[in-house]
C-alpha cells in the first residue's frame, strides 16, 4: 500500500489504507463486524472519535500511532474482547468498565432491564401498591420508606443494579456477587455514578439467601446468573471462554445450579406484588417453567424471547 519515494524512504500509509488492512486481518481471523471493529481499534489507539476518523481517512499514520495500533490489533487477534481493549462497555444509558474482573454485560441483559422497566411502568399505571410512582434515585415515599427495593443476584460489574437505580426502576438495590474482583469493578462503576447510597454491594460467602437479611422483602428480584452448562464451556467463543470469568458463565452440569438456588429461596423474599426476572439459556425455558410451578408458590410464569428469537427471559410472580 505504501509507495516508495525516489529517496529510499516510504510514505506511511493513510488511515484509510490501515483501516482496510486491519479489517481484512480481523476478517481472516474469523472476527465478525471486522470493519466496525477495525474502526474502533483505530479510534482507541489514536485516541480519536469515530467521526474524526471518517473525516481524516486521507491522513497518513505517524510512527507512534502505528506502534500503538499494532499493539492494539495484536490483542484483538489474540481474541481479547474489544470491550476489554477499550476498557469500557455501553449498557443502556451507562458507560461501565470492562475488564477481566466481571462478565461484559450483553445486549440481552439490556433487554432484560427493558422488560423490568416496562413491567414496573405497567404496574405503576395500574395503580398497584408496592411499585408505585417510579421515584427518582434516592427519593423516598411519603411514609419515608423506600418505595421499591430490588435484589440483583450475581451483579458482576453492577450493570443491572446500577441501571435499575439510574432509570428510576428501583429506589434501592441490594446487589450480590461471590466474586471479590467483580464487586471491586462494581464499586468503581458505582462510584463513577455516585450511587453509593442506593446500591448496596454485598459478597456472597456461602449462599445467596444467607447474604440477604431475613426481614428483607424485595419488590423485584433479578438475575443474569451463570447458566452455561459446564460441558459447553469449551465451545464458547474464545473471547468469552478465555477472557471472561468462568464463575459468571458456568451454571453446573445442566446450567441450572444458580437458577435453582435463586428460585428456591426467592419466593419467600419477594413481596406478593413483586416479580422475579431471570435471564436463562435458550434451551432452559422448560426447566424454568418446571421450577416455577404453582405448587412451589409461583402462580405466574412467562417466558420471553430475545432479539434473536430465542427463549431468554423469565418473569415469575407469586
Ligand atoms: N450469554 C452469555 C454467553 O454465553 C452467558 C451469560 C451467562 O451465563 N449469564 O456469552
Amino acid at each position: 500500500m505504501s509507495r516508495t519515494t525516489g529517496m529510499g524512504t516510504s510514505h506511511p500509509p493513510t488511515r484509510r489504507a490501515v483501516l482496510e488492512g486491519i479489517a481484512a486481518e480481523l476478517e481472516a481471523a474469523g472476527i465478525e463486524s471486522s470493519r466496525l471493529e477495525a474502526e474502533r481499534l483505530i479510534c482507541h489507539a489514536l485516541r480519536i472519535r469515530r467521526h474524526e476518523l471518517s473525516l481524516s481517512l486521507a491522513e497518513r499514520i505517524r510512527a507512534t500511532e502505528a506502534l500503538a495500533l499494532a499493539r492494539t490489533v495484536v490483542r484483538r487477534l489474540a481474541r481479547e474482547p474489544l470491550q476489554h481493549i477499550e476498557g469500557t462497555v455501553e449498557f443502556r444509558d451507562l458507560v461501565l468498565r470492562a475488564d477481566r474482573r466481571a462478565l461484559i454485560p450483553r445486549p440481552e441483559t439490556e433487554q432484560l432491564v427493558e422488560i423490568i422497566s416496562a413491567w414496573t411502568r405497567a404496574k405503576a399505571a395500574a395503580g398497584t401498591t408496592e411499585v408505585r410512582r417510579v421515584p427518582r434515585p434516592g427519593q423516598r415515599s411519603v411514609t419515608g420508606r423506600p418505595v421499591s427495593l430490588a435484589l440483583d443476584v450475581g451483579t458482576g460489574g453492577g450493570a443491572i443494579a446500577l441501571s435499575l437505580v439510574q432509570e428510576g426502576i428501583a429506589t434501592r438495590v441490594v446487589a450480590l456477587d461471590s466474586s471479590l474482583a467483580a464487586l471491586e469493578q462494581a464499586r468503581e462503576n458505582r462510584e463513577a455514578l455516585g450511587f453509593e447510597d442506593t446500591v448496596d454491594l454485598r459478597r456472597v460467602e456461602r449462599s445467596i439467601w444467607e447474604t440477604t437479611r431475613p426481614h428483607e422483602q424485595f419488590d423485584l428480584i433479578v438475575s443474569n446468573p451463570p447458566y452455561v452448562r459446564s460441558g459447553a464451556i469449551p465451545e464458547l467463543a474464545p473471547e468469552v471462554r478465555d477472557h471472561e470469568p468462568r464463575e459468571a458463565l458456568d451454571g453446573g452440569r445442566e446450567g441450572l445450579d444458580a437458577i435453582r438456588e435463586i428460585v428456591r429461596g426467592g419466593r419467600e423474599r419477594l413481596r406478593e406484588e413483586g416479580a422475579l426476572f431471570l435471564e436463562i439459556g435458550a434451551d432452559q425455558g422448560p426447566a424454568a417453567r418446571d421450577l416455577l410451578k404453582p405448587e412451589r408458590g409461583w402462580r405466574g410464569v412467562e417466558i420471553r424471547r430475545d432479539l434473536a428469537g430465542k427463549e431468554r427471559f423469565v418473569i415469575a410472580t407469586p
